[in-house]
């Protein structure tokens, strides 16, 4: 039985879809191993979102050639679809596979098996982009506790800094019907929270005609799933109509992340970005006014072109002044074939890391705050893990993460639990 050790980089979407081609092999008799072990194959899904990306992917290539000089490595994901020649050069590599073959994956290694005490001339196979049309299901459920489920694929927005839908093409997803017989799936393997995944979650439809609106419907009613999570909307898709269904839901979490990127509108205009700071604001404030416990995230980039001093410091007042939950915050990265590097002027690379330090420390202040207001209240804790002091780990509905000494194993259990929060630290005791 052939050996296969996995490897993933980049976004949740990333993670969900490593875990079913990891399920595929397993089901096609290979064993997997751990990546830091010795295998016969290799499969890293890489991610590009940034040069240091790239440059992860390569380093983890060249660890598994070292770790296994015999070994095959296959190379997905999007820095496989963005740069297949230049992966194609490195050591080891076998096969570079794009977003369209990346699932017949299983078939092409099953090939590459039959011919094992053969030289294999390593070979790229990547449809062009813009002919990508398929899009593939997958879900992880290796955790056990949560599981990212993939709803939507690609993206048809141009923002100027990105290079996502060179990656990942055009915005396409599976029927609703397909997706609630994969929730009632993953709730028969015990899962108890989702999360949805994909690259423009809000723009769910495009395939099929179907709704956002109406996905979350169907998915809320899904029996065995007491917790869905949207991983992450843009401004303009995070209706009213999404707002007040998240608020009288069954199961959807108090919990939204929302892609900001800068809090100055001279800047979202160059990124092409498609609301303004007001519109922006009045979004925050519905939000707080309906759900007045959701935990609100946004990602904020730091430097992009254009983003003079003066941008950047009215970009800073207003993230202070949103009353949000916590900052993930970008630095900007030059990408190839993206229009943002045309635009004037560009920010010094220690500048960058300046803004960056500035809105970390932001970031840590509002999460502060955030969980300051939950200390000594009670809420639902979905526990996942125990850490190395023995404290079981788990995050609220609202998503504060909470460690706790507990008289049972509340490992994949939602319990009620006191919170006290502590020098940074929110701990809590099982509420009576
Ligand atoms: S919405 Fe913009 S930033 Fe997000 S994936 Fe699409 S193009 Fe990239």
């Amino acid at each position: 039985m052939a050996t296969i050790g996995f490897y993933t980089l980049g976004c949740k979407l990333n993670y969900a879809e490593t875990d079913s081609i990891s399920r595929k092999f397993t089901e096609c008799g290979f064993e997997r191993v751990a990546f830091s072990d010795v295998a016969d194959y290799y499969v890293v899904n890489s991610c590009s979102v940034t040069e240091s990306a790239n440059k992860k992917g390569r380093q983890a290539i060249r660890a598994a050639h070292k770790r296994n000089p015999q070994a095959k490595i296959i190379v997905v994901g999007c820095y496989a679809q963005l740069k297949p020649q230049e992966i194609l050069q490195l050591d080891g590599v076998a096969l570079v596979l794009g977003v369209q073959e990346k699932f017949s994956i299983t078939d092409r290694v099953m090939a590459l098996e039959k011919e094992r005490l053969t030289s294999h001339v390593p070979e790229g196979c990547v449809t062009p982009i813009e002919s990508v049309e398929s899009f593939n299901s997958a879900y992880s459920c290796s955790e056990r506790t949560r599981s990212f489920l993939k709803v939507q694929d690609g993206c048809n927005y141009r923002c100027s800094y990105c290079t996502i839908p060179l990656a990942r093409g055009k915005s396409r997803n599976t029927t609703i019907q397909e997706l609630v017989r994969q929730a009632e799936e993953i709730a028969n393997r015990g899962v108890k929270e989702i999360v949805l995944s994909g690259i423009n979650i809000g723009d769910f439809g495009k395939s099929t005609g179907e709704k956002f609106i109406d996905l979350i419907r169907a998915l809320d009613a899904v029996e065995g799933i007491q917790r869905y999570r949207i991983s992450s909307i843009e401004p303009n898709l995070l209706t009213s109509e999404v707002i007040d269904f998240v608020a009288h839901s069954r199961a959807f979490m108090p919990h939204f992340h929302i892609p900001l990127q800068c809090g100055c509108d001279e800047v979202l205009k160059l990124m092409r970005r498609r609301y303004t700071t007001d519109f922006f604001a009045k979004k925050i404030a519905e939000v707080h006014e309906k759900i007045a416990d959701a935990f609100i995230g946004m990602d904020v980039m730091v430097g992009s072109p254009g983003e003079i001093d003066e941008y950047f410091q009215k970009s800073y007042n207003f993230i202070q002044s949103l009353g949000i939950s916590f900052v993930h915050v970008f630095t900007y990265s030059e990408r190839e074939n993206t229009d943002a590097l045309q635009i004037k002027p560009h920010i010094q690379e220690s500048v960058r890391t300046e803004r960056s330090v500035r809105l970390h420390s932001l970031s840590e202040e509002q999460l502060h705050n955030f969980y300051k207001k939950y200390d000594g209240t009670i809420r639902p804790v979905l526990f996942e893990t125990k850490n190395k002091e023995g404290y079981q780990v788990g995050f609220t509905d609202n998503y504060i993460k909470v460690q706790a000494k507990l008289p049972l194993n509340a490992k994949n259990k939602i319990v009620p639990i006191l919170l006290s929060y502590r020098n940074g630290v929110m701990e809590g005791i099982l509420a009576e």
